[in-house]
């Protein structure tokens, strides 16, 4: 039996999160902590060992070979990055930290996952194996249904109808991206609402690969993503990239990106 407790509140924006007193204090009881690999947790993970000396702290993407965040034409180029980093509330440090939503590198995650647990409690480590096997089929599965939505020859990495491109507010989906042989278009600059100049490419862009719907997120503003889809007389859908039903919900956002 255990008890799971989760750092990032639904709703909020998980790069800049804030560690509470409350969960603090709930910390320096936990056996484990599983670090994703988040901006947040870079100068919080120390702290979390200070308190906590004796709690294990899993880093699940480690062996995760990470893409640079895409610098497509949404990003301003003409700013220097000194500036750009000194303003960005939210700077990926250049690396994606987005690995949850493709299912390949959940798989890596849920390894480190099922080794930590092993760690901190041996007696049960057949259990946590069995249960892994059984995550890792599902996995499969997902897998199977996602690239029958959106086929994919990984070798052109074309799609069977030419590569589709989506438009999102937030980057959450480039290793989805890669793994589905799409295109990955975002508003948002450097964790900001797009310049005018940003705008207008974003908006040449989406009308190049005729998108048909601007991808928003909960957590994110929807101001800019709603003036670009009247703009584009697109729809605008959610494509929550924190879902609780992960399976069921990168099957319902493949879906709205094979329709749109
Ligand atoms: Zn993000």
């Amino acid at each position: 039996m255990v008890e799971c407790l989760v750092m990032v509140p639904p709703g909020v924006n998980a790069h800049s999160y804030e560690p509470r007193p409350l969960q603090m204090s709930l910390l320096s009881k936990a056996k484990a902590y599983f670090a994703i690999g988040l901006e947040f947790e870079g100068p919080w993970l120390p702290k979390f060992s200070a308190l906590a000396p004796n709690m294990k702290i899993v880093r699940t993407d480690s062996g995760i070979v990470k893409i640079a965040v895409p610098a497509d034409v949404a990003h301003d180029v003409e700013k220097p990055e000194s500036e750009n980093a000194a303003e960005g509330h939210h700077d990926h440090g250049g690396l994606d930290p987005h690995i949850w939503l493709s299912p390949q590198l959940v798989k890596l995650q849920a390894s480190s996952i099922e080794h930590g647990l092993e760690e901190i409690d041996a007696a049960h480590a057949g259990v946590f194996r069995n249960n892994l096997a059984s995550f890792m089929r599902e996995i499969d599965t997902l897998e199977q249904q996602l690239r029958t939505i959106l086929p994919c020859d990984s070798a052109t990495r074309a799609g069977a109808r030419g590569r589709k491109a989506f438009l999102v507010f937030h980057p959450t989906w480039g290793y989805f991206a890669r793994d589905f042989c799409l295109t990955q278009i975002s508003i948002e600059v450097e964790g900001k609402e797009p310049s005018p100049r940003s705008m207008k490419e974003i908006l040449d862009m989406a009308a190049k690969f005729r998108i048909g719907t601007v991808f928003t997120q909960p957590e994110f503003s929807r101001k800019s993503a709603e003036v670009i889809a009247h703009e584009l007389h697109a729809s605008v859908l959610d494509a929550d990239a924190l879902a609780y039903d992960w399976k069921n919900n990168l099957l319902s956002v493949a879906a709205r990106i094979a329709a749109q």
